[in-house]
C-alpha cells in the first residue's frame, strides 16, 4: 500500500491541466493550480457559463444519489469521483440511509490524497487510486470486494468522466464490462458533456487541445450507453431538466444544454 501511495502522490504534475483540478476551479475550490486555472480561463472564452455547468453537474448527482437511495440501491462505485468537495457520494446516500457504503475511484494523485483524509473516520466508505478504464482490476480491488456486495443492486456512477474517455479506449466496452458484473436491478448513471451547440463544438475543441480529452457526444451517442438497461423518466436530458427540485425556464441556454445525464435499471 505505501508502494502505491508513493507511486501516485509522486505523480501530481503541475505543468499541465488536470481534469480533477481544473474540476475543481470550475466547483470555486482551493485544490489547483495557475496551469489549472488558466485552462478554465480559456473554456469561460467560449462558455461564460462553464461555472455553472459544474453546480449543475453536482446537482444532478445529489438528485441521482438520493434517488436511487430511494430505489432501495445503497452500495455505490463511483467511477471518477474527483476531488472531495461538499455533498459527497457518501455524504448525500448516508443523510438518507447511513448503511450506504460508497467506493470512490479515481486516477488523480491528488483526488487520492484528499480523499483518503475525508474518508479517513468513515469505515463504509473508501477511495481507490486506479484508472476506471480497467474494469477487471477495480472489480478485483480489496476495498470493491470488502465493500460492495456484487449479489445486491449496485448504483454504477459514471458522472462527469465517460466524455474524457476517447472513442478508441471504448467507452462502451468499459461501461458494459461494469453492467455485467452487477446484478439485475442495479442502476447505470451518467451525465456526459453533449454536442447540442456551436459553443459546445468550440469548447470540444479546446478541451481536446488544452486538456487533450473531452468528447461532446450527441444525445444519441451518450443513450447508446445505457444499452441493456431501462432508463428511468424522464430519459437522458439536459441536466436541468432530470426530476428538477427547482424552477426550470422555459428555454434552456447554451451553459443548462452543454451536459446531458440520465439513469437506467439493469433489467
Ligand atoms: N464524478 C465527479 C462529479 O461529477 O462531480 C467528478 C467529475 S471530474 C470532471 C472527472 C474525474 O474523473 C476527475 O477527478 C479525474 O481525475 C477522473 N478521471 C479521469 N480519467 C480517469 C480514469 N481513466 N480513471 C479514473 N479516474 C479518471
Amino acid at each position: 500500500m505505501a508502494e502505491q501511495t508513493d507511486k501516485w502522490t509522486s505523480a501530481i504534475d503541475t505543468t499541465r491541466p488536470s481534469i480533477a483540478r481544473a474540476y475543481d476551479v470550475v466547483l470555486h475550490g482551493k485544490d489547483n493550480f495557475e496551469v489549472d486555472r488558466a485552462f478554465v480561463a480559456e473554456i469561460t472564452k467560449v462558455v461564460p457559463e462553464i461555472y455553472d455547468v459544474a453546480a449543475y453537474n453536482r446537482q444532478m448527482l445529489g438528485r441521482g444519489v438520493r434517488f436511487l437511495v430511494d430505489q432501495g440501491v445503497t452500495q455505490f462505485l463511483d467511477l471518477g469521483s474527483g476531488l472531495p468537495t461538499v455533498q459527497n457520494t457518501h455524504q448525500v446516500a448516508q443523510e438518507v440511509d447511513p448503511a450506504s457504503r460508497v467506493v470512490y475511484v479515481d486516477n488523480d494523485p491528488m483526488v487520492l490524497a484528499h480523499g483518503r483524509a475525508l474518508l479517513a473516520e468513515n469505515e463504509r466508505t473508501a477511495v481507490v487510486a486506479s484508472d476506471l478504464r480497467d474494469p477487471a482490476a477495480i472489480l478485483a480491488d480489496k476495498a470493491v470486494q470488502e465493500l460492495i456486495d456484487l449479489d445486491r443492486p449496485v448504483g454504477v456512477l459514471l458522472v462527469g468522466i465517460l466524455h474524457h474517455l476517447h472513442d478508441d479506449e471504448d467507452p462502451q466496452g468499459i461501461v458494459e464490462a461494469y453492467m455485467a458484473a452487477v446484478p439485475s436491478g442495479s442502476h447505470l448513471f451518467i451525465t456526459h458533456f453533449c454536442d447540442s451547440s456551436p459553443e459546445s463544438r468550440e469548447a470540444e475543441q479546446k478541451y481536446l487541445a488544452l486538456l487533450g480529452t473531452g468528447r461532446f457526444r450527441t444525445v444519441a451517442e451518450i443513450t447508446a450507453f445505457f444499452h441493456g438497461c431501462d432508463l428511468v423518466e424522464p430519459g437522458v436530458v439536459p441536466l436541468p431538466l432530470w426530476r428538477p427540485e427547482t424552477a426550470v425556464p422555459e428555454e434552456l441556454t447554451v451553459g443548462q444544454r452543454l451536459m446531458f445525464g440520465g439513469i437506467a435499471v439493469k433489467r
